[in-house]
């Protein structure tokens, strides 16, 4: 307990969609099918606002434009209880399946949707899938013309959907064309044996024992002094979601130890702090302004003394 009054922040960050719009299904089940099947998302977020309620945590929900469409009380909700809400897109499409202006169609359309229901401004955006990669660097360009402040999609490993293996693994400004920068803020990976390793969350605080990503975020927070940024999903707190025929793989990563996810969610509240990464990039912007005028004047003066 002491350990998480005095650690670092880190970011807890939740992508909201339903259990049908996952990407290892979306070759199983098309868009046009979505209202086809039930819907779980309500009844599973409210169940994390509680949570996050009970260990008064504030986190950041990237929710779909799709989602917040249809269940408008459940996106007011999350504004009201102090969350951060931020874009997931509207309809979860990977960004390298899109053109730069579909996905700016796309992108813009969720977060106009967004920012009525809630009447705030959106400022961070995460890719369906983490589908900024090597060949969509393009996108930032774009998010910084629609106004956000920053973005949360790029996974520093190798991976057969997603990742750029040799990005920084820590929260930085990518330069952008003209002179503009975008803040960065990856997945979260820890160095083991050579490699990046993926502890972010969803499948993966799922495969790992609890020791392992409570080790890996440690190693993070006290040996790099950086902070972790944790994701998961709405549909990885409910173990009797309904099944979806998909590949094996895809079933296997979507549905393994779905009962562990609540207890170890609960655990690493317990064990670290967190914040939104609003309130994270706000730390970084501190960090790296310049200093008053005055107190730049002031040295040499005192110097000459
Ligand atoms: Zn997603």
């Amino acid at each position: 307990m002491g350990q998480a009054m005095n650690g670092r922040l880190n970011a807890l960050t939740i992508d909201v969609e339903d259990y049908y719009q996952v990407s290892g299904f979306e070759s199983h089940i098309r868009f046009e099918q979505w209202p086809d099947y039930e819907s779980r998302v309500v009844g599973n977020t409210w169940r994390l606002l509680e949570m996050l309620h009970f260990h008064r945590v504030k986190a950041t929900f990237f929710t779909l434009g799709w989602i917040a469409e249809r269940y408008p009380q459940v996106v007011l909700a999350i504004h009201k209880e102090g969350h951060e809400i931020a874009s997931h897109g509207y309809r979860h499409r990977l960004v390298y399946n899109m053109s730069r202006e579909e996905f700016r169609q796309d992108t813009e359309r969720s977060k106009g949707i967004l920012e009525d229901l809630c009447g705030a401004p959106v400022v961070g955006y995460r890719a369906a899938s983490y589908s900024i990669i090597q060949e969509t660097l393009w996108a930032l360009d774009v998010l910084h013309e629609l106004g956000f402040q920053y973005d949360s999609s790029i996974f520093p490993i190798h991976h057969d959907r997603y990742g750029i293996p040799d990005a920084s693994r820590f929260p930085y400004y990518h330069m952008l064309s003209e002179g503009r920068k975008l803040l960065e803020f990856p997945l979260s990976t820890v160095r083991f044996m050579g490699r990046n390793v993926p502890i972010a969350g969803g499948g993966y605080l799922r495969l790992f024992p609890y020791r392992f990503i409570q080790w890996g975020i440690r190693q993070i927070n006290e040996r790099e002094n950086a902070p972790a940024n944790i994701y998961l999903h709405p549909w990885e707190i409910d173990p009797s979601q309904p099944r979806i025929n998909g590949s094996r793989l895809s079933q296997f990563r979507h549905y393994l130890n779905l009962d562990k996810t609540e207890s170890r969610l609960r655990q690493l509240l317990l064990d670290f702090r967190f914040a939104p990464l609003r309130r994270l990039k706000e730390e970084i912007e501190d960090q790296n302004r310049p200093a008053e005028p005055e107190k730049q004047q002031s040295v040499p003066i005192e110097n000459r003394g």
